[in-house]
Order: structure tokens, then sequence, then C-alpha cells
């Protein structure tokens, strides 16, 4: 079985797909952490985000040592990583890695924006998460005020609303949800209703 899950930022849709791959017992692959990756990559090497061509050759050299989740989840890593995911030939040479990690055997859940439309159009079950930008802005200042860091509220939501646009507005593979999606606005649900919600929405897509 592959599930899709893609959403804008923060809302939530790591934590779904996590849960979601352990109650099934499925791999689970965090596709933003690809295109964080590449953009560490490339302000490694001192090179400039919209480099076309430096920026394909990172994605190509993506290894498993790249991903050091503390070097990639930083506030400034997802904004370079929307800038270097708005060049076309990065998301080209991405493709073919996401698309064999779906194609495993006992299937897989993928998390990113554009799962459902691009990498697994035939997914099983696509589901796109939502909620406003004030709600996600919450709780990634809740998040990293849990992690002692100082928070600046009006500031979360101002990246939140500047990558939800360059995301959605971009031409290729643009954030939205695919036809077939289901939507799960978690505006007002807490991360245990948002996850039974989830459930139900696989539980009757495998029937
Ligand atoms: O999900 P995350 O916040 O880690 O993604 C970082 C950035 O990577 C997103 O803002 C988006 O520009 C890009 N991305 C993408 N397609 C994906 C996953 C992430 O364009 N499937």
């Amino acid at each position: 079985m592959i599930i899709a899950i893609d959403g804008p930022a923060a809302s939530g849709k790591g934590t779904l797909a996590r849960r979601l791959a352990a109650h099934f017992n499925l791999p689970h692959l965090d596709t933003g952490l690809l295109y964080r990756a590449t953009a560490r990559a490339l302000l490694d090497q001192g090179a400039k985000l919209d480099d076309a061509e430096k920026a394909v050759s990172s994605a190509r050299g993506l290894a498993l040592l790249d991903f050091d989740e503390d070097r990639l989840r930083g506030r400034e890593m997802g904004e370079a990583a929307s800038v270097v995911a708005a060049i076309r030939e990065v998301r080209a040479a991405l493709i073919d890695m996401q698309r064999a990690f779906a194609a495993r055997k006992n299937g897989a859940v993928l998390d990113g924006r554009d799962i459902g439309t691009v990498i697994a159009p035939d997914a099983d079950v696509k589901i796109f998460v939502t909620a406003s930008p004030e709600a996600r802005a919450q709780r990634r200042a809740l998040e990293l005020r849990g992690r002692g860091e100082k928070v600046d509220y009006a500031a979360i939501l101002e990246d939140i609303v500047k990558r939800d646009r360059r995301d959605s507005e971009r031409a290729d593979a643009p954030l939205k949800p695919a036809a077939d999606a289901h939507v799960l606005d978690t505006t007002d649900l807490n991360v245990e209703a948002a996850f039974a919600a989830a459930l139900a929405m696989v539980e009757a897509a495998r029937v």
C-alpha cells in the first residue's frame, strides 16, 4: 500500500506520515529532507541557491550521510529548500529515488508537496493535510519554544506565508491537492484527532 501525504509547511503532515508508517509497519520517506539536503550541500560549497547546474549535481550526489537532520531542520533550511525546489532540473534529478522508495515491496508512506500529483499518482490513498497559516505558525512557535529556542511569532507566520506562496506558485509540481486526494484540515484538531481522521481515510481506501 502506498500512502501519499502532501501539504504546506508546518501542517503536521510529517507527524501524521510517521504515525501512519508505524501503524502499518511501512517505511517512511520525508521528501522535504531531499530538498533541504540539496540546499545544504549548495550552501556548504558556498554556491548560490539558484545555481541550477550546481544544484542538480548536489541533488544527484545526495548520500545518506547528507541527512543529518540537525543541520537540515532549521527555519533557514526550509526557506532555502523551497528556492532549490523550484528548479525544474533539481526536481527531475530527485524523482527516481522517490519513485523507487514508493515502489518497495510492501508499499511505503511518503510525505511532501507533490507525492500525490507527481511522484506516486497511483498511490492507494492520498491525503492533503492543511491548516490555517495562523494555526501552523502557532504550532511551529510552540515546537521551537519546546526546544528552548527564542520565538518570534510574526516572523514565523511571515515565513510560512512566503513559503506557501513560493511552493504553490512555482511552475513545476506546485503544491496542490491531487484531484483524488482527501483533504484533512487540522486547524481545529489536535494530533490524536488528526491521526484518527487520517487513519479512517486510509482504512476506507483499503476496503
Ligand atoms: O516539508 P519541508 O518543509 O521539509 O520541505 C521543505 C521545502 O522543500 C518545501 O517548502 C518545498 O519547497 C520543498 N519540497 C518540495 N516537494 C516535496 C517536498 C518538499 O518541493 N515533495
